[in-house]
């Protein structure tokens, strides 16, 4: 079986949340379940570094037409990792810096959906599935849909996965015809959406199958408040919608090998945790004591995260005994906010206003407790490598966040976390102090959660195995 991922972001060329480690990962372990041959394709943006991957090799070049104009598309191919990639260059649409936050963002991935569907008789690789991932590919499925009367489309799947509904690609009808759709398409029970038109609805309505990430996420979608605007049109096509659970890339997260760390570690050494800790703590300027709970947020900074929770508690949290370490950028408020609280509490708090990944991994490593207090979470990739890493999430129950940490039950002693259930500050204050009391009073309980933490399985070993059976079904 063949299958094609088209997406906006992989790791390691390029990142700005969990859909680039999904792309980045999932591939490889469905193509460990043998029979079957993934590849990804995707935007040559110039801010990916191929220095440490080796760099494409030119295929060949194609013009896409968009409307009255021609574009250029050159076709590039990698090896990495045992997986194809292709990458599409372009430079006046990907030579910028950045990925997305473009005037033209709708023409962007307009013309990156018209070229992957363009291409494909070029590739010398016809998909059986082409699988679609959030809005920048959602037009996809729209676009072989209207060559099914064409012999070398008309056998090709589409699935499209939803990582998160709140991104969905809304843009002015204009864009249609750059795909070279017509105004039949834009109707209601078609792309359009008050009065523009609608990517993402554009792929769930058009694909053979819709997934998004949790099973917990798939049931909150047809609610209006988690729907955004599209529960009727999910609850519509609810016959070819299913929840798989993403995986974490264990290979890659395992704290036992990780170089970014300052100390490997694993369960049998977590000495080594403590030492990570004691040398962020020394590397940030906070007081070096192994005692004090130090408490990580890594987080695009946005209400998704929950950080109006957050803001509604912070002095209060910050008056514990703890430290807090946040990394993250996003949202002015909420940089304003923990920037003001550094400020405040400078012996308590450290934030830092980047996105690093090396960074990220030395504060999963040294952390004790891991702030996610989200809104919504269609999966959430923070908590896996959290609890990877013997940091305990400590989460809102929506989503994927409900599907994976088990809050701690002090009666019969399961749990790998602590979770609150209304989005309300002072339920989240209340279960973090009590996990902070746990911390400090009760060593042997901590450990235990650590330990069952650590144990967590989420790796995409079944999840791979549920996308397999998933192709199999709609390949027929
Ligand atoms: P989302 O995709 O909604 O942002 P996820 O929890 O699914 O959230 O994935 C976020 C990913 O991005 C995780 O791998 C997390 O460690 C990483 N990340 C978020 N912010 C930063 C940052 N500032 N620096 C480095 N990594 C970050």
């Amino acid at each position: 079986m063949k299958v094609l991922f088209v997406a906006s972001e992989c790791t390691p060329f390029i990142k700005t949340g969990g859909l680039a480690d999904v792309i980045g990962s999932l591939p490889k372990y469905l193509q460990g379940l043998g029979n079957v041959d993934v590849r990804v394709i995707m935007p040559k943006y110039s801010d990916i570094n191929f220095s440490l991957t080796g760099y494409p090799q030119w295929q060949k070049s194609i013009e896409i037409s968009m409307e009255w104009r021609k574009q250029f598309c050159g076709i590039e191919t990698l090896e990495y990792n045992n997986i194809t990639f292709y990458f599409i260059d372009n430079q006046y649409y990907f030579n910028r810096p950045g990925l997305y936050g473009y005037y033209d963002d709708g023409e962007r991935f307009a013309y990156f959906s018209k070229a992957v569907v363009d291409l494909l008789p070029h590739l010398q690789f016809k998909p059986d599935i082409i699988h679609c991932h959030d809005w920048h590919s959602a037009m996809v499925p729209v676009l072989i849909d209207k060559r099914r009367n064409d012999d070398f489309y008309k056998d090709i799947k589409t699935i499209y996965t939803i990582h998160n509904l709140k991104f969905q690609g809304i843009f002015p009808k204009e864009v249609l015809y750059l795909m070279e759709l017509d105004d039949s398409y834009f109707t209601f029970d078609k792309l359009e959406y008050y009065n523009n038109i609608n990517f993402m609805k554009g792929g769930i309505i058009y694909s053979h199958c819709v997934t998004t990430v949790s099973p917990t996420y798939v049931e909150e979608i047809k609610n209006p408040f988690y729907g955004e605007g599209l529960e009727e049109v999910l609850k519509y096509h609810q016959y070819k919608l299913k929840g798989i659970l993403n995986g974490l890339d264990y290979e890659e997260y395992n704290p036992s090998t990780d170089s970014n760390l300052y100390v490997k570690y694993s369960l049998k050494s977590l000495q080594g945790k403590t030492r990570n800790k004691k040398m962020l703590q020394k590397e940030l300027g906070l007081v070096e004591d192994k005692n004090i709970p130090l408490i990580a947020v890594i987080s695009r900074l946005t209400e998704q995260k929950g950080f109006y929770l957050i803001k509604e508690v912070l002095d209060e949290i910050l008056q514990m005994h703890i430290q807090m370490v946040v990394l993250g950028v996003g949202d002015k408020e909420f940089e304003e906010m923990f920037k003001g609280a550094e400020n405040r509490y400078p012996n308590k708090l450290r934030v830092l206003l980047k996105f690093d990944e090396g960074l990220a991994r030395k504060i999963y490593g040294a952390s004790d407790l891991f702030l996610m207090p989200s809104l919504f979470e269609p999966c959430g990739l923070s908590q896996l490598i959290a609890l990877r890493y013997g940091s305990l999430p400590l989460v809102r129950e929506t989503g994927g966040l409900k599907d994976t940490v088990i809050p701690y039950n002090q009666f019969t002693g399961e749990g790998n976390g602590f979770s609150f259930t209304n989005y309300n500050a002072h339920d989240m204050l209340y279960t973090l102090k009590w996990a902070v009391d746990i911390y400090y009073n009760d060593k042997v309980q901590w450990r235990s959660l650590v330990k069952r933490a650590m144990e967590s399985d989420y790796s995409w070993e079944k999840s791979a195995q549920e996308y397999l059976k998933l192709y199999g079904e709609i390949k027929g």
